[in-house]
Order: C-alpha cells, then structure tokens, then sequence
C-alpha cells in the first residue's frame, strides 16, 4: 500500500516552454509513462487496439498498459512527434505485441478514416478504440482566441472523434470498448481554457449519447476524465508558464499525477470486468469530485 500524496514526487517543474505540440523525451522533469512500472495481468489478451495520441502522456501510457496487458497496439499522432512514438512503439514490441505506427493530422477527414482502415488491416480487426488525441491552447479570454485556433480545436478533438470513431463503427463487434479521453474540464473549466473546456464537455456527452445507441449493438462506451497530469500538453501552451511551474499545486493530493497513473481506468474500460459498464466516466482527477 502507498500514500496517493507521496506514491509520486511533486513535480516542481523549472521553466519550460515547447512548440506545439511538445514532445514527452523534453519535459522536464520526465514523465512516468509506464514502461518500467506499469505491471500487466493479462486483461487484455489478445485484443486489437487503436489510441489516437498513443506518442506522449495519458495515450502512451494507455498504449504501454495495454501492451503490457496482451493487446496488439496501434497509435496515431502528429509527424513530428516520432522520436515520442518510436519509444512507445518499442515498449510495446518489448512487452511482446505488435506495434503499429499511423502518423498525421487529425484535422484532416481523409486521414482519419485512412488511420482507421490502415490500423484494422495491421491489427487483423479492432477490439478497442482510444479517442485520446486534443489540441489544448491556454488564451487569456474568448477576444485571444483566433477563429482559426478556435476552429482547430474543434477539428481535433470533436471532429477527429466524431470521424474516427465514425470510420471504426463497421469493424467493431459486440464486445468491443470505445473510450474518450475527456477531462475535469468537462465539469470545471479554467478561465483560460473555455474552447478546450467545451470540446472535453462534448466528447463527454459524445460518450454518453453514443453509449446508448451502441448498446443494442455489444458495443460500451465509457470515458476517463484526468485531473491535472504531467504530460507534454502542458509546456506546449497548455498552461501558462506559471501554470506549469505550479502543476502540482492543481490537484487535492498536492501532486500532479503521472500518465501511468491514467492507464488502469483505461484498461478496467476496455477488459472484461467492465462487461456491464457503459456511459460511465471515470474520473481520475486526484481528489476533485466530479458530478
Ligand atoms: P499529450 O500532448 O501527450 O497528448 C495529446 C496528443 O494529441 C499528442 O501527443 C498528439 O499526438 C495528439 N494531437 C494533438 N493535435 C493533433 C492533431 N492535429 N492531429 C493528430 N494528433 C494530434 O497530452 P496528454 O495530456 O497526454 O493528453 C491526452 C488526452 O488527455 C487529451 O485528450 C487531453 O485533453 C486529456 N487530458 C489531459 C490532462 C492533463 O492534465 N494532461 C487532463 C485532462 C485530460
Ligand atoms: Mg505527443
């Protein structure tokens, strides 16, 4: 048994900025994605996975977890995040599954469903579907955000799901799992955070919505909500400067949390115990009481 405050140092991190969207191999400190602590059981045997954003944070940790579980792993993410991707993409073959790798942009429609089609045929089907990617840019208020910016949140975190998850509804059988990655945002958004905030809400209520249209089909849909945790989204104009610098003073455990500290409600959603779950969100939020 450890503490939740101290199982984890605070993070305490010095100043940092990266370009967007930032690479996991340059934070500082270095996050735990889980490829020496993550410990598997079997959960997953034999399952076919897609995580979009599987390169850095929560999604590597999920694609980690997963491999480690017995799942063949296939992740989606920017070009210029591969030296993040090849890193996960070993971890995944040194935990003895396969690993594909299916860069690009989500914003761009043809991709998603060429991502989608590209990963069915590597993996022999697909079994899970991990709409994890986003785009999160701080603005000081609505007059800051440009409509581009705007509207390229919306293309990768609500289009690029929507089109995803629509691309992926054909290979799925009764049994198969669909999980978002939403946020605490979705219930308590930041000032500075109102578009991002409002995507999280919807891939919320995407979640719930599809939930129950896909019951009569075998198929659950669930969601996790992280709480503040140490990932390169944060130095990549996630959070200000002094946002970042006071990370771990956002959560209740006085800590920021770790990504490998995500990937167990993600496995719990795509396993068999989850067998009667669906339209749940699991908050892991260290310690904000979600609704
Ligand atoms: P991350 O930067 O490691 O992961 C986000 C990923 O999104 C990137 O790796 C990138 O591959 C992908 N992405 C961004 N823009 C893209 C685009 N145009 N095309 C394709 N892929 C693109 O950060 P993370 O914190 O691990 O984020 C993972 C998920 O967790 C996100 O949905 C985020 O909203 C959610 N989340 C994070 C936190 C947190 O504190 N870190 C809290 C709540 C929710
Ligand atoms: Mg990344």
């Amino acid at each position: 048994m450890t503490d939740p405050r101290t199982k984890f140092p605070k993070v305490n991190p010095p100043e940092q900025h990266q370009e967007y969207p930032g690479l996991d191999i340059e934070l500082q400190p270095q996050s735990d994605i889980g490829i020496e602590t993550y410990e598997g059981h079997g959960r997953l045997k034999g399952r076919k996975a897609l995580i979009t954003g599987g390169d850095s944070g929560i999604g590597a940790a999920v694609a980690v977890a997963y491999a480690k579980e017995g799942a063949d792993v296939a992740i989606a993410y920017l070009p210029e995040e591969q030296p993040d991707a090849d890193r996960v993409l070993k971890a995944i073959e040194d935990a003895g599954q396969k690993a594909f790798a299916f860069p690009g942009d989500l914003r761009d429609l043809q991709y998603c469903v060429e991502l989608v089609e590209k990963s069915v045929e590597a993996l022999g089907g697909l079994d899970i579907l991990v709409n994890n990617a986003s785009r999160q840019i701080w603005h000081e208020d609505l007059e800051h955000i440009s409509d581009e910016d705007f509207d390229d949140v919306m293309k990768v975190n609500l289009y690029g799901s929507f089109k995803v998850t629509k691309a992926a509804l054909k290979h799925l059988k009764p049994g198969a799992s669909i999980i978002f990655s939403s946020s605490v945002q979705a219930y308590k958004p930041s000032a500075i955070l109102v578009d991002y905030a409002m995507t999280k809400a919807a891939m919320n209520s995407m979640s719930k919505g599809l939930s129950t249209q896909l019951a009569p089909r075998g198929i659950r849909v669930n969601a996790v909500a992280p709480g503040p945790v140490w990932t390169p989204l944060q130095p990549a104009g996630g959070q200000t400067t002094e946002g970042v610098m006071e990370f771990d003073t956002k959560s209740f455990l006085g800590r920021a949390g770790q990504p490998v500290e995500m990937a167990g409600a993600y496995v719990f959603l795509a396993s068999e115990e989850a067998s009667f779950v669906s339209g749940e969100t699991i908050g892991a939020t260290g310690g904000f009481p979600t609704p």
